[in-house]
């Protein structure tokens, strides 16, 4: 097997060179392009192979982007709280549960919020006099009235 011999597919020198291509790079739903990059692509399968520097801009920008999204999210969160006038308590109260400092750490960007939490948070950015909404929905009278139907129907 030579070196241009694509160790994907194993088309016999098929590794093509390419010089400052742009990529992009994913995490989630988000993206970033990375100009600069050279390597070798193979003409019968699309298998990219980066030069080791490439390789490693490419890793870092990817690093990068998970850090940078992580902060993002991190600071919406945050800004999103303030805005509908939340402390952290309340917030985990009437949003999401779980551990009284649940919000604390998704502030600091320890953790990422749940998908749910998350999308939750930027509807009431949008929509923040839906606030009004929460404290009914937290109250539960809906979800009671149903128990007692369901309870009738148990006893009928
Ligand atoms: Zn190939």
């Amino acid at each position: 097997m030579s070196k241009n011999d694509c160790c994907t597919c194993g088309a016999a020198n098929a590794m093509q060179a390419f010089k400052g291509r742009s990529f992009n790079v994913n995490f989630k739903q988000l993206n970033r392009v990375v100009h600069g990059l050279d390597g070798h692509e193979c003409t019968e399968c699309a298998e990219i192979e980066f030069d080791a520097p490439s390789a490693e801009l490419y890793a870092q920008a990817g690093d990068e982007l998970v850090e940078d999204a992580k902060r993002v999210m991190a600071e919406e969160m945050k800004r999103i709280r303030r805005k509908l006038h939340f402390t952290q308590k309340n917030a985990v109260q009437l949003l999401s549960g779980g551990g009284h400092n649940a919000f604390s750490r998704y502030e600091r960007a320890e953790v990422e919020p749940p998908k749910p939490l998350f999308v939750l948070m930027r509807l009431l950015d949008r929509h923040p006099e839906l606030v009004r909404e929460l404290q009914a929905i937290n109250e539960c009278a809906d979800i009671n009235a149903l128990l007692v139907q369901k309870q009738q129907q148990r006893e009928n």
